[in-house]
Order: structure tokens, then sequence, then C-alpha cells
């Protein structure tokens, strides 16, 4: 059995059979992502519009894929009918861009909201409050051709446990905010909380998350 297969294998016994697996592929060559199909797996992530649209003609047809990086307002176009999830849609003009080209293209994009609890660098996503507003607001409700399925969320990058499970109670916080009360938001199908990746799954998971997104434990090291 390959590493990929190896792991992929440990991973699976280890996740809920509730808990869906995103094997996070930025970075490595397509032959790697390959050895990850053949063992099963059919989901993928990936964080560069570039890299995405590299790798999808050479590989089957029936892998999903998520975008899971920063999406630059003049690449949406490039990835609209490509993606199975957009994961990190991290502004409300991003989301509305996103509504126009999958109108223009007649397509359904399903996206999740990106929230942004950490306390670090990448200061991409909506603030706790801009979430609750925006839904608060109504403002979901004029996008015609996007449907948000959920949230993502990252955790501090740092060892300290207390500080990770916080961020993560917070991102699950605002997800049942929102999903407890789908009928009074005229939402449907919002039932996805993406938060966990190799270092910290299972506190994810511990605290309500329902799909992990994990590369390094996965394929290795990043090859390029
Ligand atoms: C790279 C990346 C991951 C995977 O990270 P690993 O630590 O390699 O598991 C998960 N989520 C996002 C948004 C990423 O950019």
């Amino acid at each position: 059995m390959s590493k990929i297969a190896e792991a992929l294998d440990t991973l699976r016994s280890e996740l809920p059979a509730d808990v869906s697996l995103v094997a996070v592929s930025k970075f490595h060559p397509v032959e790697a992502v390959m050895e990850a199909y053949e063992a099963g797996q059919r989901l993928f992530g990936e964080s560069r519009v570039q890299e995405l649209l590299q790798k999808i003609p050479q590989l089957p047809d029936d892998i999903q894929w998520h975008f899971i990086g920063h999406l630059q307002t003049n690449k949406v176009r490039q990835i609209i009918g490509k993606t199975r999830l957009i994961e990190s849609v991290d502004s409300e003009r991003l989301i509305n861009l996103i509504d126009n080209e999958s109108e223009k293209a007649g397509v359904v994009t399903d996206v999740l909201l990106q929230i942004h609890v950490a306390c670090e660098e990448t200061k991409f996503g909506f603030s706790p409050e801009e979430f609750l507003e925006y839904f608060a607001q109504g403002r979901h409700k004029m996008l015609r051709a996007v449907r948000i399925r959920g949230v993502m969320g990252m955790a501090s990058n740092t060892t300290d446990k207390l500080r990770v499970r916080n961020d993560f109670q917070t991102i699950h916080k605002l997800y049942l905010e929102i999903a407890e009360n789908v009928s009074e938001y005229g939402l449907e199908d919002f039932n996805i909380i993406s938060m966990g990746m190799s270092g910290d799954w299972p506190l994810a998971v511990a605290e309500g998350s329902n799909m992990i997104r994990v590369g390094s434990s996965i394929f290795g090291l990043r090859q390029y």
C-alpha cells in the first residue's frame, strides 16, 4: 500500500462516519492526487485557481473539487461551474460576484461563508458580527444563483489548545445561530461546518465539525 493510501486508511478509521474528509492536494502533483483517488478518495481541496484549473483536465471527472483558498475577484469567472463547493467566501462583495457570474453561466454555486476568528495573519473572512448581521438583515436573500451551505473557519495557529478549542466553539456557535433558524432565514441545506486541518482536526470534530480539510497528514510536506 502506498504511503498516501495508508494515511487515508488511518484517517478514515479515526473519523466519525458523518464527517466528510477533504483531501487538500494543493502544491502536490497530479500523481499524488491519483494515488489518493485509487485509494477511494473523491473529495479534494485546492487553494489556488491556476493550480485547480491545471489539475482538473488531468484527473478523473468524478472528483469533487472544493476551493478553499482566498479567491480573488478577478478569478471568479474562471472557476464557476468547476467546483462542488467554494468553502472560502470571505466577503459580501465576493459572494455577490459569484452570484452574478453563476447566474450568467446558468449554474448554481454552493458556497460556505468563511468566518474569521483566529488571532493572526490571514485576515480573510467575515467577523462574527459581520456574519450575523449579514443574515439578520436578510442580505443573503438577494442571491439568485448561490446556495449558502454553511460555514468554514480556521483556528488560531498556536499550540495553546484552549485557544484552539475556543476558536472552534466560536465558529460552531455562529453556525448554530443560523442552522437552528433556517426557516426563519429562508435557507435550505445549510448544514456544513468545515473546520479542522492536519494539526487540529480531532479537536474540531469534538467541537462540532462535520467537514475536515487535511493536507500534510495525507500527502506529506508540500512538494512545490
Ligand atoms: C492548506 C490548507 C489546509 C490543509 O492544511 P494541512 O495543515 O496541510 O492539513 C486546510 N484548510 C485550508 C484553508 C488550507 O489552506
